[in-house]
C-alpha cells in the first residue's frame, strides 16, 4: 500500500513517491539553542520522528537531518543575560535537548549540524545568490532580493503584492525593497562573528537550513519537516533561496505540524504558560508525554492538560497490562491450543487497519485505535484462557512493531541487580576524583530513572530503591 501525505505545497494529499526508490531524505528544522525546549517544540520532534519510523517499518532507508541554530539574536541575548559565553549556553542546550528529546524517545538524526560548523558553506551560499543577482550587499548585511524570485509566497499561498502591504522596513535595515529579508549581519560591537567578503559578521536565519539541505541532502529533496509556524517566512525563504540558487525544486513534500494549547489557550510568553519539557518528564512518565503527542493526528491541534496526560498515562497502561499478561502466558504454556488461524486471522486484519492508518498522512489516532482493538481482542483471548503459543507471538510481535512505530517500548524495563548499582557507584567515584562531573551527574540520573536514590554522606555514598 501506498503512503499518501497532506503536501502543504499543494494543499492535498498526494500518494508518495521517493525521488529514489526504497529511499527518503528527510529534513527536519530544528531548535535555537538558547533554552529549555518546550512542548510545543517536542511535538515536531516527536511526530517526525514517528514518520521517520514508520517509513524505516515499511521498508525504506531514510536519511534524517535535523538542524540546531547555535547562533542568534535570542542566544546573545540570552548569553549576555546569563552572564556567558554564546558557544558555553548552545551547547548547554544541546546537551540538554538530546536529554529531553531522547528521554521522549526521539531517535537522533543521521545528522545534527550547526551553524557555526556550516559556516563555509552558508557563506559560498549566499555568495552565489550575490553572483546571481538575487542577493545584495548593504553596508555589511546581505538581503534576498525577493521580487526577483518568481515563486515567491507559493507554499503559504500569498501573493507578492498582498506581502507587500504588510511589509515595513525596521530601523537599522538597510534593504532596497521591504519584502526583502536578511542573509548576512554586519557584527555589531564585541558580538560573536566569522569573516566574510562583506567583513564580519553572521548568518541570518534562513539561510543555515538551505545550506544545510544542500550539504546534507542534496538539491532536491523527498521531505522537509517543521512546526506550522515555520511556513512562513521561514519555509518560503528557504524555498527562495534554494530554488534560486539551484534552478531545482527544493522539496517535493512540505508537511507541517499543528499547534499545543495549553489549557485551551495559545501557550505565549505573555501568558506564562510555557511548559518545558525538562519539568513536565519528571512530573509524569516522558513516555506517557510521547503517547499523549501521538495519540493525536499531527495536523491536528491538541490540548494539554493535566487531565489529558493522565488519560495517556492510563491508556498506555492498559496495552502495557496486557502485553505483560501474554509475555507471561507465553512463559507459562507449552500448549499449542486449537483454532490459531481464525485468531492469526484476526490478528492481521488488525495490523492492515494499523497500517492503513499510518498510510493515510500518519494518522496515528486512528492507528493508535487500531492497537487498542488488538488488546481488546488479546484480552479475549487471555479470558478463553487460549494457549496457543504462535497465536500468543503474534500478538506480542504485532504490538512491539507498532510500538516501535509510535515510539513507546511495551517489554518491561528489568531492574538493576545490586551488583550493576554498586559497579555505577564505583564509576561515578572514579569519575569525581578524575573531576568528570558532567559522567557523575549522568550516573546519578541513570540511576535515578531507574528509582535508585544515592545519598552521599562523610562515610561514602549510600543507596537505596525509591
Ligand atoms: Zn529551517
Amino acid at each position: 500500500m501506498a503512503i499518501k501525505l497532506y503536501n502543504t505545497l499543494t494543499r492535498k494529499k498526494e500518494i508518495f513517491q521517493p525521488i529514489e526508490e526504497g529511499k527518503i531524505k528527510m529534513y527536519v528544522c530544528g531548535p535555537t539553542v538558547y533554552n529549555y525546549i518546550h512542548i510545543g517544540n517536542a511535538r515536531p520532534a516527536v511526530v517526525f520522528d514517528m514518520v521517520r519510523r514508520y517509513f524505516e517499518y515499511k521498508g525504506y532507508d531514510v536519511q534524517y537531518v535535523s538542524n540546531f541554530t547555535d547562533v542568534d539574536d535570542k542566544i546573545i541575548k540570552a548569553a549576555e543575560e546569563m552572564g556567558e559565553d554564546v558557544m558555553a549556553v548552545a551547547e548547554r542546550f544541546i546537551k540538554a535537548y538530546y536529554e529531553d528529546t531522547g528521554a521522549l524517545g526521539v531517535k537522533k538524526a543521521d545528522e545534527h549540524p550547526r551553524v557555526t560548523d556550516t559556516m563555509p558553506e552558508i557563506i559560498s551560499f549566499i555568495e552565489k545568490l550575490v553572483d546571481k543577482g538575487y542577493a545584495y550587499e548593504s553596508e555589511g548585511d546581505v538581503y534576498f532580493r525577493t521580487r526577483k524570485f518568481d515563486g515567491y509566497g507559493k507554499l503559504s499561498q500569498q501573493s507578492v503584492d498582498d506581502l507587500q502591504a504588510g511589509a515595513r522596513i525596521q530601523v537599522g535595515e538597510k534593504k532596497e525593497d521591504p519584502l526583502d529579508f536578511v542573509l548576512w549581519k554586519a557584527a555589531k560591537p564585541g558580538e560573536i562573528s566569522w569573516e566574510s567578503v562583506w567583513g564580519y559578521g553572521r548568518p541570518g536565519w534562513h539561510i543555515e537550513c538551505s545550506a544545510m539541505v544542500k550539504k546534507y541532502l542534496g538539491e532536491t529533496i523527498d521531505i522537509h519537516a517543521g512546526g506550522q509556524d515555520l511556513s512562513f517566512p521561514h519555509h518560503e525563504n528557504e524555498i527562495a533561496q534554494s530554488e534560486a540558487l539551484n534552478e531545482k525544486k527544493m522539496a517535493n513534500y512540505w508537511i507541517h505540524n499543528g499547534y499545543i494549547n495549553i489549557d485551551n489557550e495559545k501557550m505565549s510568553k505573555s501568558l506564562g504558560n510555557f511548559i518545558l519539557v525538562h519539568d513536565i518528564i519528571r512530573q509524569f512518565d516522558p513516555e506517557v508525554v510521547r503517547f499523549f503527542i501521538v495519540n493525536a493526528h499531527y495536523r491536528s491541534p491538541i490540548n494539554f492538560s493535566d487531565d489529558q496526560l493522565a488519560s495517556a498515562k492510563s491508556s498506555l497502561e492498559r496495552i502495557k497490562t496486557t502485553y505483560l499478561n501474554i509475555s507471561h502466558r507465553l512463559e507459562e504454556t507449552a500448549g499449542l491450543g486449537v483454532e490459531a488461524d481464525r485468531w492469526t486471522g484476526d490478528i492481521i486484519d488488525l495490523r492492515k487497519r494499523f497500517t492503513e492508518a499510518m498510510d493515510d498522512d500518519f494518522n496515528s489516532a486512528n492507528a493508535v485505535a487500531a492497537i487498542f482493538d488488538l488488546v481488546k481482542l488479546a484480552n479475549i483471548y487471555l479470558e478463553e484462557k487460549q494457549t496457543n503459543r504462535d497465536v500468543l507471538k503474534a500478538f506480542l510481535k504485532e504490538l512491539d512493531d507498532m510500538a516501535y512505530v509510535l515510539g513507546l517500548t511495551l517489554k518491561a524495563d528489568p531492574e538493576l541487580l545490586d551488583e550493576e548499582v554498586e559497579a555505577l557507584i564505583e564509576e561515578r567515584i572514579t569519575a569525581r576524583k578524575n573531576r568528570d562531573f558532567a559522567r557523575a551527574d549522568d550516573i546519578r540520573e541513570e540511576l535515578k530513572a531507574k528509582n535508585i536514590i544515592l545519598e552521599d554522606t562523610p562515610q561514602g555514598t549510600r543507596w537505596k530503591r525509591g
